[in-house]
């Protein structure tokens, strides 16, 4: 090759070097380079399976091609050599916009376009494939500057190809987007559309301007965008798993980056690019602490919260199975103490009553106590077996029309013995003259209406009256059981949880009466499974407390009057 034959500046030192390379193109080169370079290696180790994160290697790699054949195409002082690379940068472009639309729609779909959309695709890359070695691509290489006078090819026909694909890509991706639901992918996707729309716009936008004004230092503005979307597709992939590959250790990557960064120090040979990529490396080196401290802390938290779940699971499996155990042990505790405890109860009430001959008062009293015991015994026996049965999903409801003024009443007499024993007085005071008819379950419902009063007995210390109140409310079609004590009260704390297995009020412990904690809990179980509910209102300790047992109306109550 003889000298004329060359353009005119020295031969390029280590292929990059020469004095044709404006300041600023080592500079927007090195760092699209080693950007793309560090976020392909990233991607290669993070070694994900899916389609779209080898695409998205591919597509690094493509880029850092062309960007490499740039950076020789500005040094180089070889026509023969400009010559080569321009036309194969002009091949590389459409490629990567190809990617481009692939890797988005094989992101949304989860697979690869159709027979179709990949015969239009190759279609509109033939001409260039084709043509690229003739003038159609380039038509000149003036030896005077040694820049190529791009043919219609490469100056109208790659920029249509270039923002068809780009086209495509954002149609098709805003398609599928409108088709998501909110989550992770969805989120990702969009980090991913934005971080291509914008490379590409601004890659091919400088390029067209270039090749409008003939200027091709502009064409190098375009580069300084890859950090960017390296970073909002680094973030989509780490912040979303958008590719599912093995979370890669962010450190990894910052540290890999600040290091690229910093090797260009030595590479760019400029003052004007040493400024300006020492800049570069501080701002690397703060956004990229704050980045390894917000996403560790994050990957972290997730890491933590998922091992959490996963020995929260295990561990509730264990509890479930631990929780039928002893409901099945309450159960056969409960009806082998049952039935020798109705005949100890069956005998010594015989015995008080003098069945087997004349007892002396003095061990009626002691028997008596005994009897007292005994019962307490029996009920609490009979709660946990009634816990049982409601956890063993086994509690049956008999449903009938019944009066429930009536049931209330009968209960309330059998009980009125009981209060004034205890020097309590108990009355019943119907708020209406009609029947009240209910549907119910005769002796649940029976059960709960003594369970309420035998509270109010229990927790009214000495003296005071209990009132029972039925009554009903046509238009709410509702039937009401009030039992109304003067006795402790209730704190608001107390009122809470009230109706929870085992729960005791602190002042209900304080007057040391004998309880399960476990009353309330299966009444209101009861009067749920039958349609109704338990309510309780107090306005605080010492001021009493009114229970309500309230049922659905039957509205056949005409039948009973
Ligand atoms: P137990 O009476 O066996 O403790 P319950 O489930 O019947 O269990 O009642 C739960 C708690 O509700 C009682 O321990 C007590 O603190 C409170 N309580 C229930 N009825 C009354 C009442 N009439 N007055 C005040 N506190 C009551």
């Amino acid at each position: 090759m003889t000298a004329e034959l060359l353009c005119p500046w020295e031969s390029p030192v280590f292929l990059f070097f020469s004095s044709n390379v404006p300041s600023l193109v080592h500079y927007s080169h090195a760092v699209a380079f080693v950007t793309l370079l560090v976020f392909c290696s990233f991607i290669f180790f993070s070694n994900t399976r899916s389609l779209v994160g080898r695409l998205v290697f591919w597509f690094s790699i493509v880029l850092s091609l062309w960007i490499f054949i740039d950076v020789i195409l500005w040094s180089t002082n070889r026509p023969d050599l400009v010559m080569f690379g321009w036309s194969l940068q002009i091949l590389l472009e459409p490629i990567v916009y190809a990617l481009i639309f692939y890797i988005l729609y094989t992101y949304f779909r989860q697979s690869f376009p159709g027979i179709y959309l990949n015969i239009f695709i190759a279609l509109l890359l033939l001409p260039i494939i084709l043509l690229l070695p003739t003038s159609l691509t380039v038509v000149d290489l003036p030896l005077s500057y040694c820049e190529a006078t791009e043919g219609f090819l490469a100056s109208h026909y790659s920029y249509f190809v270039n923002l068809t694909l780009l086209g495509l890509a954002v149609i098709y991706s805003i398609i599928f987007i409108k088709q998501t639901r909110v989550t992770n992918k969805y989120r990702a996707g969009l980090y991913l559309l934005s971080a291509f729309t914008l490379f590409a716009l601004t890659f091919t936008g400088f390029n067209i301007v270039s090749t409008i004004t003939g200027d091709w230092t502009l064409s190098q503005y375009g580069l300084f965008s890859i950090p960017i979307f390296a970073l909002l597709l680094g973030y989509a992939i780490i912040e979303f798993n958008a590719f599912n590959g093995r979370q890669f250790s962010v450190k990894l990557i910052v540290l890999a980056l600040w290091l690229s960064v910093g090797s260009l120090l030595f590479i760019v040979q400029s003052d004007v690019g040493r400024i300006i990529t020492f800049f570069t490396l501080a701002f690397t080196i703060l956004t990229g602490y704050f980045l390894i401290k917000s996403v560790s802390k994050e990957i972290e938290q997730k890491r933590l919260a998922q091992s959490l779940a996963t020995e929260l699971a295990g561990v509730n499996m264990r509890l479930e199975r631990l929780d039928k155990m002893k409901s099945e042990f309450v159960s056969i505790a409960s009806h082998q103490l049952r039935s020798p405890l109705t005949s100890v109860r069956g005998y010594i009430s015989m015995i008080i009553e003098g069945s087997y001959g004349e007892v002396n008062p003095k061990v009626k009293e002691v028997l008596t106590h005994v009897s007292d015991a005994s019962r307490h015994m029996a009920l609490s026996i009979e709660d946990y077996l009634n816990v049982s049965r409601i956890e063993a999903g086994n509690m049956k409801y008999e449903i009938a029309d019944y009066d429930l003024k009536k049931l209330v009443k009968e209960v309330v007499v059998e009980l009125v013995p009981v209060a004034e024993k205890k020097g309590i007085k108990l009355e019943f005071k119907p708020a209406t003259e009609e029947c009240v008819a209910v549907k119910l379950d005769i002796g649940k419902s029976r059960q709960i209406v003594q369970n309420l009063i035998d509270n109010a007995l229990k927790y009214t210390k000495d003296t005071g009256t209990i009132t029972v109140v039925v009554r009903k409310d046509i238009q709410a079609k509702k039937a009401y059981v009030d039992v109304i004590d003067q006795g402790i009260g209730i704190s608001p704390e107390g009122l809470k949880t009230l109706f929870q297995k085992f729960e005791r009020a602190k002042n209900a412990n304080e007057i040391n009466v004998t309880g399960t904690g476990l009353g309330l809990y299966i009444a209101r179980t009861m009067a749920n499974g039958m349609g109704g509910d338990i309510t309780v209102a107090s306005e605080g300790e010492g001021k009493g407390s009114t229970f309500t047992f309230v049922m659905p109306l039957n509205g056949i109550e005409a039948k009973w009057n």
